[in-house]
């Protein structure tokens, strides 16, 4: 027990309190046993004696129990409470009071509890000690009889005693916590320091790991693209390519890990440099191009003719990025079309918000799915997906790259009808000029690739050695130059290189990084200064299987010319290697025809996409006039009659369903549309729209859509659903208000924000001839609407807590009722907005209107008054003779 007792207190792996508390449980008993064995050597008074031993005793044995079952927390708590009610208050009164060392107990005790106990019960405790202190400090001050009398003497050495044993004991738990403190902070050094040298180790083997496969990849890619070139049967053409796409899939993957731990161990730097951004398209294009092609898509790419035409920021990594998301579009997609998008928001004279949209009429992203997309190794809909290859990485390291460019990517997905991924990047603005139409045109001029090789140039004048100590990679990289009829030597070491080097001038030397002995670094300083060399002045590449952003500065600033990745594909070698070497060496094969897609159909124009949009459902009372002004795309409701359903606006107006109406016998209700209706509705409007802000009727209405948009949202990173908590009329009010806004251009947030302020601010109303309408709704009894119109009563209703309640009744004939409703609701026009009111009606003359529009300007001078037919919803439930004045309080 004695070991258990000093373990938990020298235990590193205790909680630091427990260890406190442990330790001075353990020195508080020892001094009571001190104090103990002096009482009674010096003849104490019995009590005090016995006060002490009882003491001892219990906490001896909360101890005891709470270190035997290894429950130190609720030992603490039981011990704390011992001391806050009762040992504390005790000693107090029977030590003098004021007149002794008592206080001095009660900070110590105090100290201790904060120290060694947490959370609400060290709070209750606290204040329990604070109360009853006061109340003891109180009691002794009213019944100083009660408290013993002390000589001078024993108050000055009992206050003493205490002063310098709670003294010392503050100090020994104060120095003993930072020494644990002391030591943890080592410890977690130590181990920060374990993991980063782990860290790099990782990344060491991962760096390393990744050359050594580039360079057998080289080998079989370079050699297989020299089979794909020869004359060969069918057969073998089809093995061939199969090789070649399993070692770009193998290279990829290779790629994707090396990220992955780059990013994680958080190595991952951007490398920006100033781009053309027509180049970087044309680049996507024909990665893309050709794999959608193979799979009888159609591939499409919309730019923005105002898309700045050179940036600044890490293209290599934008076009990964887009470039991943493609591919998994053209994965994803069985038929159809993909298409990039590119449009861009200038945020300041130096800076633009590029926004790339990739849609694909593929399979899709199940809801539930959505928010796992990108974690590294998820891969989702496996049972749907388990045969197209992947690993679950490819998204992952796009959301990180685009996290760390400060950007953002977004997902629109109907399961089986297709993705929409969105990614806004924030680039700097190098110059003046924008894309425009024609350097598209021009920059796709490296188009579609032929499947069947042709050399792009030739250069037999020219001279090329390739230093590496890897003798396949000399092989493949000659063959791949082979049809360039250039002369190419070889050099298996830096040495036999720099004998090479004092011989001959070579146009271009292609260096290998690491080789044994020299490497290719030591070796281009020694042929830049090597005495009696021709290649001084040659241009050097690095030709290495070493990867990584920060790599091509290195080698820039060692002085060589260029880098290029092994394994490298012949097109690539001699794209490279012609724009390095003179002009007059190079003729260049008029392949280009039979090369480049000159159909351009993949590049289409196209509006370019408002950056919010607002949509609403049919229920909302809105003003044709505005809807039109405002674009604003409107999902139909149904309505069920007795005759069967029909889409509201479109199989069914407002007129013809109050004639259907008027048979007593005849039913109708609106039924919201399902959450795959929405669904297909934001996915339609986010073809013109960056992003959409859908505003619904309250949710608390029976036939509202919110909850149905709500959960079809959930689909769509750029969709908002805005439940106004108003029917239909307040719901036109805040649409239109979200559409001025949008207008105005205001972002998404701002609107979003703006319709949470206002929803408490819009007043809807309205007076009804009776009540039968809502009595055949099922809302009322029949019996109650017979008697409201009997006594020709006329309802106002309002919606509260979602159903639709009488507010108030007026009495009279109509034109008396409305012109006493028009002026109730009007009474607080000061406060009113005067911007505009809407009347929403159902079923009136225009004579009925006329007199309306009257009264209403004898009461108040709105600057725009809308005469709006009221929407199914409310017709069928308020029925014809209804009519509403609708506004928003002033802000
Ligand atoms: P993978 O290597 O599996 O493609 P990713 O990280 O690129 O890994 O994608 C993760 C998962 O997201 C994929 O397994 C797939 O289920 C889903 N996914 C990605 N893009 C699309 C898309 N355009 N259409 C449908 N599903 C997609």
């Amino acid at each position: 027990m004695i070991k258990k007792w000093i373990g938990a207190i020298t235990d590193d792996n205790r909680n630091i309190r427990e260890r406190i508390l442990v330790l001075m449980a353990s020195i508080a008993m020892v001094s009571m046993l001190v104090v103990l064995l002096l009482g009674y050597i010096i003849g104490e008074n019995a009590t005090d004696i016995i006060t002490i031993a009882v003491t001892l005793v219990i906490f001896l044995l909360i101890a005891y129990l709470s270190i035997k079952y290894d429950r130190l927390d609720i030992g603490g708590k039981i011990a704390g409470c011992l001391i806050v009610f009762v040992v504390l208050p005790v000693t107090f009164i029977t030590g003098g009071g004021l007149y002794g060392g008592a206080p001095l107990w009660v900070l110590f005790c105090t100290v201790f509890i904060a120290l060694v106990i947490t959370g609400r019960f060290a709070a209750f405790l606290l204040i329990s000690d604070a109360v009853i202190m006061a109340a003891a400090y109180a009691f002794t001050y009213t019944h100083p009889e009660l408290v013993e009398e002390r000589s001078k003497t024993t108050i000055y050495a009992d206050s003493l005693v205490s002063l310098i044993i709670a003294c010392g004991l503050v100090i020994l738990m104060i120095r003993y916590q930072m020494r644990i403190y002391d030591s943890e902070a080592e410890k977690s050094k130590k181990r920060q320091d374990e993991i980063k040298a782990l860290n790099d180790s990782q990344n060491r083997f991962f760096s390393g790991m990744s050359h050594e496969i580039r360079t057998p990849i080289n080998t079989i890619i370079g050699l297989n693209e020299m089979i794909l070139r020869e004359e060969i049967s069918p057969e073998v053409a089809m093995d061939a390519q199969n090789i070649q796409a399993a070692s770009k899939m193998l290279l990829h993957t290779i790629n994707d890990i090396l990220d992955m731990s780059k990013i994680e161990s958080g190595q991952m730097r951007l490398a920006p440099v100033t781009y053309k951004t027509g180049d970087m398209l044309s680049d996507i294009v024909n990665m893309i191009w050709k794999s959608s092609q193979d799979k009888g898509l159609i591939f499409t790419v919309n730019v923005s003719p105002d898309l700045p035409s050179e940036l600044r920021g890490d293209d290599m990594r934008i076009k990964q990025i887009l470039i991943n998301v493609l591919n998994n579009a053209v994965k994803y997609t069985k038929e159809g079309s993909v298409s990039l998008s590119i449009d861009c928001e200038k945020k300041s004279n130096n800076e633009v918000k590029v926004i790339y949209s990739i849609s694909d009429t593929g399979m899709g992203i199940k809801k539930e799915n959505i928010p796992y997309l990108f974690t590294a190794f998820k891969r989702v809909d496996e049972d749907k997906n388990r045969f197209i290859e992947g690993t679950g990485l490819g998204l992952s390291i796009v959301k990180q790259l685009v996290d760390i460019m400060n950007g953002r990517i977004t997902v629109n997905s109907v399961y089986t009808k297709g993705s929409t991924f969105i990614i806004e990047i924030p680039q700097q603005i190098v110059s003046d000029g924008v894309i425009g139409q024609y350097d598209i045109g021009m920059s796709q001029s490296t188009g579609k690739y032929k499947d069947k090789y042709a050399v792009s140039f030739v250069a037999p004048e020219a001279s090329v050695l390739v230093v590496d100590d890897n003798s396949s990679n000399r092989i493949v990289i000659s063959k791949l130059l082979r049809d360039t009829r250039m002369q190419v030597d070889v050099a298996e070491s830096g040495a036999k290189a720099l004998a090479k080097t004092l011989e001959k001038k070579y146009n271009i030397i292609l260096m290998d990084h690491m080789m044994p002995e020299m490497d290719g670094i030591e070796c281009m300083h020694k042929i830049r200064t090597q005495a009696g060399g021709y290649n001084k002045e040659s241009i050097i590449v690095a030709l290495t299987a070493n990867v990584g952003t920060d790599l091509k500065q290195m080698y820039e600033r060692e002085g060589f010319d260029g880098y290029l990745i092994k394994p490298i594909s012949g097109k690539e070698l001699e794209a490279a290697v012609s724009g390095m070497l003179p002009k007059e060496l190079v003729t260049r094969m008029d392949n280009d025809s039979d090369v480049v897609d000159s159909s351009m159909e993949w590049l289409v124009y196209r509006e370019k996409k408002r950056p919010v949009a607002i949509t609403t459902e049919s229920v909302a009372d809105l003003p044709k006039s505005l809807a039109e002004k405002y674009n604003i795309a409107i999902l139909p409701h149904k309505v069920r009659t007795g005759d069967g359903i029909f889409m509201d606006g479109e199989e069914v107006e407002t007129r013809g369903l109050l004639a259907y109406m008027a048979n007593l016998e005849n039913r109708a209700e609106t039924i919201a549309p399902s959450v795959e209706e929405h669904e297909e509705f934001f996915a339609r409007q986010l073809e013109t729209a960056s992003n959409i802000i859908h505003i619904s009727i309250s949710g608390e209405v029976r036939n509202s859509g919110y909850h149905a948009a709500l959960e079809a949202a959930k689909a769509f990173d750029n969709v908002s659903v805005v439940d106004t908590g108003h029917l239909s009329s307040g719901q036109g009010i805040m649409t239109l208000e979200a559409c001025r806004m949008a207008a105005d251009g205001y972002d998404l947030s701002e609107i979003i924000e703006r319709m949470e302020e206002i929803r408490g601010k819009v007043r809807t109303s309205f007076v009804l001839d009776n009540l039968d309408y809502m009595a055949r709704a099922g809302q009322l009894s029949s019996a109650a609407a017979r008697f409201i119109r009997a006594f020709m009563i006329h309802p106002v209703v309002a919606l509260i807590k979602g159903e639709m309640k009488v507010r108030n009744i007026y009495m009279g004939t109509r034109k008396q009722t409305w012109k006493k409703y028009i002026e109730s609701v009007l009474s607080g026009f000061a406060l009113i907005d005067k911007e505009m009111v809407f009347v929403t009606y159902v079923g009136l003359t225009g004579k009925d209107l006329e007199y309306i529009g009257q009264i209403l300007k004898e009461n108040a001078e709105f600057e725009n008054v809308y005469f709006v037919k009221a929407s199914p919803a409310i017709a069928v439930n308020c029925g014809p003779g209804t009519f509403g004045i609708l506004y928003r309080l002033k802000d």
